[in-house]
């Protein structure tokens, strides 16, 4: 692209620094010098995959690499595809404003699968044929990471291979196996074959799919000598591990702008829902002294003036107080702010509250996910009524004045008493807010939060079915009508995206050209609700032969072959229809910080903090 192309199409487009690069912290490197080039791309704007921490990582890590240069790439929003295909422009990389179909390797990240018809159009605008099979020698190596690779044979048609699990190690030993034979001229098939005896490497064509007539999976047969299992990689010395001393710095405000720091990888709580629980598994946690040295040299490099401490469950992170005592000495003078962005309600104690509220004066978010304990047990999510009222009075008496709450609709066993449940524990969190003596001629403002569950692979509910449509619309008419204040306000997601969500996350690889109808009927940008279009999705399923109900709504039998299988996250299968059995009988299971549960993540990493209590 000359300068005064990349002039125009700049001039044409809302934010054009989205498409620039230039950015402090930004890796250039002579491309005459390196001899690998990997586009690492995000199927989503500049703005949300500029928050992303893995993409931070990933960048830095291989760059760290001399003989590798890695760019970005994000997907261009719908004004700037306008202008490109007006243009006949190829999709570029950010660094060297190379087209992506000069590149050794592109690289997805997978964090969500309403994303997916973007990469299709991103390798669409790069000129790149989408299926794997149409690609030719001097076609890119395309791979993928990500949470979604749990479960990626929706799109096993369009990749080489994935990436199983943490990306700290097996990128860099990837990258120098593509260097290698590179170097030596050795065909793509030969490549694909070497990289499957990587640990934690799925190459999908090296696998069978058959099925029975019903659409249920009969096998999935390996092609000889690659494994029949693939197993997640997990980082052991995770304290240890690679992080980045600079983020690169947008000139566009991003989603999260600010310094990042992962407490703990992995969650021991166990909620039967949440597919991030199980698939960090096993818990490892890094250091005070890490974290703090992490903040203070990004803080140094970046000059952002807030530092996110972040992990599924950041309450549970065993050094959050020191961490706190180190960090808010030289925060506080430079007026750094530090957020922390998953408490519970369980341990939320005076003395966090003291520490919390010398770093954010913003609300507090805890998230009950069900409005009843019955319901809560079911999940496993053990908080109890008592400790989300003690949290919250703790909250107010501190002197905070609005309160998130984060609540799921539809899930398993769930009845209209417990959607009813919803709006009545939010207006008792407010009710209790003028109970208290300090609350007098101030107001309070508190705000349920409803998503439609999503049964997800290698959780307890993996076998469940979604709610039908009718029947999420007829609840979240329940949640409109449920008598509450003013002080309280009630909003939920559209069902339409989590049906397809659902789809797409326990999907086959026939999906694959369903993805490829509703890209070619113009699908992209479908997280976002403007551009979402449930028909499309239904009329493409038809057109393929399939059905969403098929997908979402169906309940499996335990003793289904399920798309993922052959993939192994460390978490037993016989632990997760266990704890589905506890499900339905509203038992909680303790969590991993009480007694093992025995779910099979300890035969990872090491076993992380598996082994102490
Ligand atoms: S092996 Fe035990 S302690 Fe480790 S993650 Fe599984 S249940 Fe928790």
């Amino acid at each position: 692209m000359t300068e005064k192309q990349r002039k125009k199409l700049l001039s044409k487009v809302e934010k054009p620094a989205r498409y620039t690069g230039g950015e402090l912290g930004a890796i250039v490197k002579d491309k005459s010098r390196v001899g690998l080039r990997f586009a690492l791309c995000f199927p989503d704007t500049y703005e949300i995959g500029m928050s992303h921490l893995g993409m931070k990582i990933l960048y830095a890590l291989t760059n760290s690499r001399e003989e590798i240069w890695c760019e970005r790439c994000f997907a261009p929003c719908t004004d700037m595809e306008a202008a490109m295909r007006e243009e006949g422009l190829p999709l570029w990389a950010l660094e060297s404003g190379d087209p992506l179909s000069e590149f050794d390797v592109i690289g997805f990240s997978l964090q969500y699968e309403l994303s997916y018809t973007n990469i299709l159009n991103m390798l669409d605008l790069a000129g790149i044929p989408l299926r794997a099979e149409d690609r030719g020698e001097d076609d890119p190596i395309l791979c993928a990471g990500g949470p979604c690779v749990c479960n990626p044979e929706p799109l096993a048609d369009f990749f080489d291979l994935f990436l199983l699990g943490e990306g700290e190690e097996m990128n860099l030993e990837l990258c120098d196996l593509l260097l290698r034979e590179k170097k030596k001229g050795t065909p793509k098939k030969e490549v694909l074959r070497l990289c499957a005896d990587i640990p934690g490497v799925y190459v999908p064509s090296l696998y069978t799919v058959r099925y029975h007539e019903d659409g249920t999976i009969a096998a999935v047969e390996p092609q000889d000598g690659v494994p029949a299992t693939i197993t997640k990689r997990a980082v052991e010395d995770f304290d240890g591990a690679f992080f980045p001393d600079q983020f690169v710095v947008p000139f566009v405000e991003a989603i999260h702008d600010r310094t990042m720091l992962e407490v703990m990888r992995g969650c021991g709580r166990g909620c039967r829902f949440c597919q991030a629980g199980f698939i960090y598994r096993p818990r490892r946690e890094k250091s005070p002294e890490t974290l703090n040295c992490a903040a203070e040299k990004l803080y140094r490099a970046t000059g952002y003036d807030d530092i996110s401490l972040m992990s599924l469950s950041t309450s549970d992170y065993s050094g959050l107080q020191p961490l706190l005592e180190k960090l808010l000495c030289w925060t506080d003078p430079v007026r750094v702010g530090l957020s922390l962005p998953s408490l519970r309600a369980d341990n939320f104690s005076d003395e966090l509250l003291a520490l919390v509220s010398r770093t954010k004066k913003s609300g507090l978010t805890f998230a009950p996910e069900a409005g009843t304990q019955r319901l809560r047990n079911v999940i496993n999510k053990n908080i109890t009524e008592e400790e989300i009222t003690s949290a919250c009075r703790t909250a107010f008496l501190g002197g905070y004045t609005s309160v998130k709450l984060y609540f799921m609709m539809s899930l398993p066993t769930e009845t209209a008493e417990d959607i009813a449940g919803i709006v009545q524990t939010a207006q008792r969190v407010a009710d209790l807010y003028y109970s208290l003596e300090h609350a007098k001629g101030r107001g309070v403002n508190v705000s349920a939060s409803c998503a439609v569950f999503v049964p997800k692979p290698f959780t307890p509910f993996q076998w469940e079915p979604q709610d039908t449509l009718e029947m999420i619309e007829e609840k979240q008419r329940l949640l409109r009508t449920t008598p509450h204040s003013k002080k309280v306000s009630v909003n939920y997601h559209e069902a339409e995206t989590s049906i397809i969500e659902a789809v797409l996350a326990r999907g086959d690889r026939r999906l694959g050209r369903v993805l490829e109808a509703v890209f070619r009927a113009g699908g992209r940008m479908e997280s976002w609700s403007e551009y979402f279009s449930y028909q499309r999705w239904i009329d493409a399923l038809a057109e393929c032969g399939l059905s969403a109900a098929f997908y979402a709504s169906r309940r499996r039998d335990f003793s289904e072959i399920l798309p993922w299988d052959h993939l192994d996250y460390g978490i037993r299968k016989q632990f997760l229809i266990r704890e589905a059995q506890r499900a339905y009988e509203a038992t909680p299971t303790p969590s991993c910080m009480e007694n093992c549960a025995g779910c099979g993540a300890d035969r990872l990493a090491g076993g992380g903090l598996c082994h102490e209590r």
